[in-house]
């Protein structure tokens, strides 16, 4: 998908701090994170949001997440706790419009936020 800045980042045209990847998934740090941990978990393809997955997608879902398992494991965040957060669409407040799990942690959380 053209101007698509996760999509530049899944064809490394735009280099992100990588933290996992394979040939459908990346990860990497957000840009600004809101928490100790912040990563962002995107699937290759460009799907726009939650919204626009299809029943095609369902093992790529599953295997996001996983692979934030994976992660929150490795950064050290698995006992501690975490959250995983996928905005979708405009009243969530979704900036980037390719689907994304935020894998947010190292610090107790209020509910929703
Ligand atoms: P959304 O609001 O769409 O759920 O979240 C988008 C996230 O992408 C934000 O947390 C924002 O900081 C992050 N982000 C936006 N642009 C970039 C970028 O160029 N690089 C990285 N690593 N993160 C970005
Ligand atoms: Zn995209």
């Amino acid at each position: 998908m053209e101007n698509c800045i996760f999509c530049k980042m899944a064809n490394k045209e735009i280099e992100p701090k990588v933290v996992y990847e394979d040939a459908e998934i990346l990860a990497f740090y957000d840009i600004a994170p809101k928490m100790p941990v912040h990563v962002l978990i995107i699937p290759k393809k460009h799907i726009a949001s939650l919204a626009e997955a299809q029943e095609e997608d369902l093992a790529l879902l599953g295997k996001m997440q996983l692979v934030a398992k994976k992660i929150a494991e490795e950064l050290g965040i698995s006992e501690s706790g975490y959250r995983l957060v996928s905005n979708c669409r405009a009243d969530s407040g979704q900036e980037v419009p390719h689907l994304h799990y935020h894998l947010i942690g190292g610090k107790k959380m209020g509910i929703f936020c």
